[in-house]
């Protein structure tokens, strides 16, 4: 009789299988539920992925747990020395990283690099832990008294992460996790997994010991499963403001501290004064790049007064763009994730039409040759884009510019903070003060002034506000260090022989 996972390698001989990684060993899962990791510009498929069973997330935490005895005591020092080989071996590697990254998911190979690198700026910071996880001292704030903190881990802590950056995203996560001391169980998203399991092994042959990094797939059961295990201490969150949530409220109904960052809808606000050449360039490339899948994508520009004249500029730059897949050269725009999440753009496109929206440049169905099977969608621009319209409502997630209007800079501010989400925003302008009274009014994470929102680098931490983030402390940077880690508070005072002893009635006064 054959097991679930000998019937799986008999039914797809030639594709490869996604293991686990469970105390150090990369093992293959007996799951009954697998899924394809499809290749969204040719529908080759790459790989399976398993839906990992109750046991093995058991086994993934308990090795965690274990593990977590004798991690925790590690000495600083040899943390962070492990980090610093993890990134010599991701800039090693970062061909072959980028290579598969784009086989799974889609986005150029410049652009996958630019998806490994930011991650990699995380494993350097953490590789600077020594310096971040120190607590105060306050010396002798009662007669002989000193009160210090001491910062540290919580145990198994869990990510999970979404498609869009599978490689900055979980670099988010796990480094500065394992750096402060804790053990870690990841959940990549099951969509393209591939470039997450070699940047794991990548942190095995760094140095990070079995069981301290463990890697489980799946999907909503895994998730559910990994918010309700009593034995891990802390869930870190990155996907759509629905699962997000539901991972928040369920998480923390368990008793955990829970980070998560979701949904966006990126408004870029357009003054009349700014540099007009430069400003298109940004939004374009701010919209179109990895085909809108960016959860820092700017997704309306609220042309503000006479911006309103830049429409057909905008277009006949848009459509300079190369439409093709992420392995050839020159290309601007690759494929959507897969055949739904196009299917799905199509159809908010449809609905913009019908909605009353201007179509000013229609990217349905672009003739891509030798990848007539990818699932592209070209870049797409409405205008006259109001709330109340699917399009301006719904976070699109594709190649799609919704154009606002807005008399002045004061009714552009009040259409974003009427949004519901808070993700990233932007301004163009010359004006140093309109900058400056739109940072201050504005209710949103990320902020770029003529820079096409950022995502900070890791000296700061992502944030959001709204919609897009719930839980107060964002991922790496300073405050995940604090996500991370138990603060506790010593007060401590040391008698000599001489002194006198302390009678029951005698407090420590402050
Ligand atoms: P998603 O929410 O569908 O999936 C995220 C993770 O949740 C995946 O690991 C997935 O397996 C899991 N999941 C999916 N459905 C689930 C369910 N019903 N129950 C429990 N778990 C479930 O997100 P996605 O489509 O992979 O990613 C795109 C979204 O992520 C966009 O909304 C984007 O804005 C957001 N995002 C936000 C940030 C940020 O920092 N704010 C960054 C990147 C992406």
């Amino acid at each position: 009789m054959t097991n679930p996972a000998q019937a799986h390698a008999a039914a797809f001989p030639f594709v490869p299988t996604v293991k686990l990684l469970i105390n150090g060993e990369l093992v293959e899962s007996s799951a009954r539920e697998w899924r394809d990791v499809v290749n969204p510009a040719t529908q080759e498929v790459l790989a399976r992925v398993p839906f990992a069973t109750p046991e093995e997330i058991q086994a993934a935490v308990a090795s965690g747990k274990r593990a977590f005895q004798t991690w925790r005591k590690t000495p600083i020092g040899a943390r962070a020395r492990i980090f610093l080989k993890y990134q010599q071996l991701i800039r090693e590697n970062m061909k072959q990283l980028a290579a598969i990254l784009t086989a799974e998911q889609g986005k150029t190979l410049a652009d996958a690099e630019g998806d490994i690198f930011r991650g990699l700026e995380v494993v350097e910071h953490a590789a600077n832990i020594g310096g971040l996880q120190m607590g105060e001292l306050a010396n002798n704030v009662a007669n002989g008294v000193d009160t210090y903190t001491l910062l540290q881990p919580l145990g198994v802590c869990a990510g999970i992460t979404p498609f869009n950056f599978p490689a900055m995203i979980p670099l988010w996560m796990f480094p500065m996790a394992i750096a402060c001391g804790n053990t870690f169980v990841l959940k990549p998203s099951e969509q393209d997994p591939l470039v997450t399991m070699r940047l794991a092994e990548l942190a095995l042959e760094a140095g990070i010991p079995p069981g301290v990094l463990n890697v489980v797939h799946g999907g909503e059961d895994v998730v559910n499963a990994i918010c309700d295990h009593p034995d891990i201490k802390a869930v870190s969150f990155v996907g759509s403001t629905r699962v997000g949530t539901h991972v928040y409220q369920r998480a923390s109904l368990a008793g955990k501290r829970v980070q998560c960052m979701m949904g966006a809808k990126n408004h870029a606000v357009i003054l009349p004064d700014a540099n007009k050449e430069q400003t298109i360039n940004s939004l374009v490339g701010a919209t179109f790049g990895a085909a809108g899948q960016r959860c820092m994508a700017v997704s309306v520009a609220v042309l503000v007064g006479d911006a309103r004249h830049w429409i057909a500029d905008l277009v006949s730059t848009a459509k300079t763009l190369k439409i093709n897949a992420g392995v050839e050269p020159g290309t601007d725009v690759g494929p959507v994730i897969s055949c739904a999440a196009r299917e799905r753009v199509l159809g908010l496109i449809e609905r913009g039409v019908a909605e009353g929206a201007t179509l000013e440049l229609d990217g349905r169905r672009p003739h891509v040759p030798g990848y007539e099977q990818g699932n592209f969608v070209g870049p797409t621009i409405f205008s006259g884009v109001k709330p109340g319209m699917s399009i301006y409502d719904q976070e699109i997630f594709g190649p799609v510019l919704c154009l606002a209007s807005a008399a002045t800079l004061d009714e552009a501010i009040d259409l974003i903070n009427a949004n519901p989400n808070g993700n990233g925003t932007a301004i163009f302008t010359q004006s140093g003060a309109a900058a400056r009274k739109f940072q201050e009014e504005i209710d949103v994470g990320q902020i770029g002034i003529n820079v096409p929102i950022p995502v900070p680098v890791p000296l700061f931490s992502f944030t959001g506000s709204r919609a897009s983030k719930l839980g107060d402390l964002g991922p790496y940077g300073k405050q995940v260090v604090t996500f991370y880690t138990q603060t506790k508070t010593v007060t401590q005072r040391w008698f000599d022989d001489n002194s006198l002893s302390v009678g029951v009635n005698t407090t420590i006064a402050l």
